[in-house]
């Protein structure tokens, strides 16, 4: 299950994140899904919610998703999100962005 080891994965980043900053509580976590990632942010978000219902420092979280379009770039200069055929010179572009899924920020409350 593809979405359920993001969503574990996005639970360990900011688990890991929370307990070095001494966090009492998660509040947001803000996390990047690139369109070619054939990911549902839905479906990673409900998961997400199923892995931190008994872990208090998840009480009242809320998960920000974000889909991050396609961005690809050719040798001859074109960039854009055409995936398969740069319309400059007929080359296959290169993807530079749209394939990850990444835990940009958390926002916690902790203990002075
Ligand atoms: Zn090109």
């Amino acid at each position: 299950m593809h979405e359920y080891s993001i969503a574990y994965d996005i639970y360990a980043t900011s688990r890991r994140a929370a307990l070095e900053n001494h966090a009492t509580q998660v509040k947001t976590i803000y996390v990047d899904f690139g369109d070619l990632a054939m990911v549902n942010p839905e479906q990673v978000e409900f998961l997400f919610g199923a892995i931190v219902e008994d872990d208090s420092l998840y009480n009242g979280f809320k998960l920000n998703c974000r889909t991050i379009k396609t961005k690809t770039r050719c040798s001859c200069g074109y960039e854009g999100s055409e995936r398969f055929v740069c319309p400059g010179c007929g080359h296959l572009p290169e993807v530079v962005a749209g394939r990850e899924i990444v835990v940009t920020n958390i926002e916690i409350e902790a203990d002075e």
